[in-house]
C-alpha cells in the first residue's frame, strides 16, 4: 500500500521556483524572446548612443569577431566601421541568428536584458502569476511567512517580472531572490546556502518548484517540498506522485 504524500506544515519560510511554478513554463519562450525580436530595431533607433546600450553593441561586435575566428557555423558577422542603419541591421541579423541558436552569452544576455527592462517598463511587457500563486502569495506574506524566490533568471529578471506583472507590483512580498549565482539549482549544496543565508533550518522551509531534481535536491537536506503541476510542465513520473505532494492550485497550501 502506497502512503499519500502529506501536505507540508509548520513553515515559516516559502521559496518558490518562477517558471512552470508561479508563472507558465512557456512565458520566456512564447512572450519574453519574441519581445526581443519585435522590439530590437525600435530600441536600437531610440536608444542608439545610450552607454548602456553602445556597451552591448561593443561586446555583440566582439563576440562576432570571436565567432568568426573559431570559424562558429553560421556567423553572422557585425562590421564596426558600417554606417548606423546598415549595422544596426547587422546587430538585428546577428541576435536574430545567436537566439535561434538559443545561445547564453553574455553579451546577447544584456541587450536581451536592456530591451525587457525597456518593455516592463514602458508596460508593453508584463510578468504573468497564475490566479492561485498570487492569492497564495499574498496571504502567506499576510500570514507572516517570509517569501523568496529562487529561479534560474537572474535576480534583476525576477525583479522586473514581479515588479511588473499582470497581478501588479508583487515585489513587497518577497524578503529576498536568489539565481544561480548561489548554485546550481539542481544541487543540494545551493539548498543549504540559500538555507543558511536566509538564517531559517531547512524543516520550516516550503519549497515548490515543477522540477524533480530540483524538489530532491531540497528535500535531500531536508526542507519540506510541493510539487507544481502547471499545463505545459513536463510530466511526473507515478513514483515521484507517489512520494512528493503534487499540486496545481497553490490556495490548496494555504
Ligand atoms: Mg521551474
Amino acid at each position: 500500500m502506497s502512503l499519500t504524500p502529506k501536505l507540508p506544515s509548520n513553515y515559516s519560510t516559502v521559496i518558490l521556483d518562477i517558471e512552470g511554478t508561479t508563472t507558465p513554463i512557456s512565458f520566456v519562450h512564447d512572450v519574453m524572446f519574441p519581445y526581443v525580436l519585435n522590439n530590437i530595431h525600435k530600441f536600437l533607433q531610440t536608444n542608439w548612443g545610450q552607454p548602456d546600450l553602445e556597451q552591448c553593441v561593443a561586446d555583440l561586435i566582439k563576440q562576432a569577431e570571436t565567432d568568426k575566428s573559431n570559424s562558429v557555423d553560421g556567423v553572422v558577422g557585425i562590421d564596426p566601421s558600417a554606417e548606423k542603419t546598415v549595422l544596426q541591421n547587422q546587430i538585428i541579423n546577428n541576435v536574430t541568428w545567436q537566439m535561434a541558436q538559443d545561445r547564453k552569452i553574455a553579451a546577447l544576455k544584456n541587450l536581451q536584458g536592456l530591451i525587457w527592462k525597456d518593455g516592463f517598463h514602458n508596460g508593453s511587457l508584463k510578468g504573468i502569476v497564475y490566479n492561485d500563486a498570487f492569492k497564495a502569495i499574498t496571504t502567506w506574506k499576510e500570514n507572516g511567512k517570509s517569501l523568496y524566490i529562487y529561479s534560474s533568471g537572474s535576480v534583476a529578471a525576477q525583479k522586473l517580472l514581479f515588479g511588473h506583472s499582470n497581478q501588479g507590483d508583487m515585489l513587497e512580498n518577497f524578503s529576498g531572490h536568489f539565481d544561480t549565482t548561489v548554485g546550481n539549482k539542481l544541487e543540494a549544496e545551493s539548498y543549504v546556502k540559500i538555507s543558511n543565508d536566509i538564517g531559517v533550518d531547512p524543516k520550516d522551509i516550503l519549497f515548490v518548484s515543477d522540477n524533480l531534481k530540483e524538489i530532491k535536491a531540497a528535500e535531500s537536506i531536508g526542507m519540506q517540498v510541493v510539487v507544481s503541476v502547471r499545463e505545459g510542465n513536463a510530466p511526473i513520473l507515478p513514483k515521484d506522485e507517489e512520494k512528493f505532494f503534487l499540486c496545481s492550485d497553490f490556495t490548496k497550501l494555504l
